[in-house]
């Protein structure tokens, strides 16, 4: 836990968040701000900064999160029209929170690349 980490803080229960999923490893919530119909985030409890931080030591856990996120997106009724899941690293990628997540992102259709 990093205690001025949100997610830190959602892991914890300490601010709330609408939570679709959880387990030991991993929670998701639907994100606050959301930019399409169905918006996901899924994190790992512990905190990692972001993708560029996770090592070997985490090879298990990135696989949880993305089947947390294949499952969520089959929950969602997503798999037929297709969705995104993507992580965004450090400044030029727009990450604004420090702790590893994941968007799963449905419902409408979306461009690629992205901007
Ligand atoms: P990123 O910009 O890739 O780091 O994504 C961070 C995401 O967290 C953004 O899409 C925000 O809308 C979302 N977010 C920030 N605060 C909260 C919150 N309290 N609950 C749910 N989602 C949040």
């Amino acid at each position: 836990m990093a205690s001025d980490c949100l997610f830190c803080k959602i892991a914890l229960g300490t601010i709330s968040a609408n939570v679709v999923y959880q387990d030991d490893q991993v929670l998701a919530f639907r994100d606050i701000n959301p930019v399409a119909p169905t918006h996901i985030l899924i994190i790992p409890r512990r905190h990692i900064a972001g993708l560029a931080e996770a090592g070997t030591g985490e090879q298990a856990l990135l696989g949880a999160l993305l089947l947390a996120a294949s499952q969520l997106a089959r929950d969602e009724g997503l798999v037929e029209g297709g969705y995104r899941v993507v992580t965004n690293t450090g400044p030029n990628a727009g990450q604004s929170v420090p702790h590893l997540h994941f968007h799963l992102l449905g419902g409408r259709s979306m461009h690629w690349p992205p901007g």
